[in-house]
C-alpha cells in the first residue's frame, strides 16, 4: 500500500531478526533494527542498524554524519561478537517460547496468549508465510491484572524484570510498567493493551527449567487466589 502512493516503506525488524525475516526480499525499502536487543543479545550494548539500497543508505549516512549518532568501539565490538551466536540463540529462544505459549494457554488464570507461532494467533498464517521461525517474544494476559502480576512475577526464578528484550536471560515486563508506561490508562485501552498484559522475552535457559519455573509460580498464584476467594 505504501509503494502504491510512492512512499518509502520502512520496517522495524527488531523482534523478527534477520534470522527469521528478511524484509528487503519482501519488497520493503528500509529495515531498521535495535541492535541493543537480539543482535547484541547480551543486554550490554546500545546500538542500531539500518539496511537498504545504496541510494537510500547514502541519505541515511549523510543524516547520521550531521546528527552525530556514531557508535563507540566497545559497543561495536560487543554487537559484532554477539551476532556470531544470533541464530543459535534465536532457535533456542523460539523453541522455549512455543512451549511457554502452549503452557500458558492451558492456565485458568490466563485470559489470552499472543504468539505468532500458535495456530490460534490471528496472524499465524502471515507469519508462517514470511518468517522462518516465530521468534522469542510472546505475551499473555493475566485475569487478575496488576494484582495477579505482583503475585506471579516475584515467584519466578528465571525472570529478570526489565523493559529490555532479546537477551540471553528471560525477561518479563508488564506492559503497564514497561513498554506502555508512558500511556495513560485510556490510551492503553484505546490501543487494546490490557492492564494484565505481560511480555516475555525468552532467554536461552533450558526449556524444561523455564516451564518448571512457571509451573511453581502459577501453583502459588492459584493457591493465593483460592485463599482470597
Ligand atoms: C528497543 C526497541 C527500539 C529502540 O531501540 P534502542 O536500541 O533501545 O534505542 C526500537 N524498536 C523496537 C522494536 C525495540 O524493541
Amino acid at each position: 500500500a505504501g509503494k502504491a502512493v510512492g512512499a518509502v516503506v520502512i520496517i522495524d525488524n527488531t523482534f523478527a531478526t534477520p534470522i527469521n525475516q528478511n524484509p528487503l526480499q519482501l519488497g520493503v525499502d528500509l529495515v531498521i533494527h535495535s541492535a541493543t536487543k537480539f543482535l547484541s543479545g547480551h543486554a550490554d550494548a546500545l546500538g542500531g542498524a539500518v539496511c537498504g539500497s545504496k541510494e537510500l543508505m547514502q541519505q541515511v549516512y549523510h543524516y547520521r554524519e550531521i546528527n552525530g549518532a556514531t557508535m563507540d568501539p566497545m559497543s561495536a565490538y560487543l554487537i559484532l561478537r554477539g551476532m556470531k551466536t544470533l541464530k543459535l540463540r534465536i532457535r533456542q529462544q523460539e523453541r522455549s517460547a512455543l512451549e511457554i505459549a502452549k503452557f500458558l494457554q492451558k492456565k485458568e488464570a490466563v485470559e489470552a496468549v499472543y504468539y505468532p507461532g500458535l495456530e490460534t494467533h490471528s496472524h499465524h498464517h502471515i507469519a508462517k508465510k514470511q518468517m522462518k521461525g516465530f521468534g522469542g517474544i510472546l505475551s499473555f494476559v493475566l485475569k487478575g491484572e496488576m494484582e495477579a502480576i505482583k503475585i506471579l512475577l516475584p515467584k519466578l526464578t528465571y525472570a529478570n524484570k526489565a523493559g529490555n528484550l532479546g537477551a540471553v536471560e528471560t525477561i518479563y515486563g508488564p506492559a503497564r510498567t514497561t513498554s506502555h508506561v508512558e500511556c495513560t490508562l485510556e490510551e492503553r485501552k484505546a490501543l487494546g493493551i490490557s492492564e494484565g498484559l505481560v511480555r516475555i522475552s525468552v532467554g536461552i535457559e533450558d526449556t524444561e527449567d523455564l516451564i518448571a519455573d512457571l509451573e511453581q509460580a502459577f501453583a502459588h498464584l492459584e493457591s493465593a487466589s483460592s485463599i482470597s476467594n
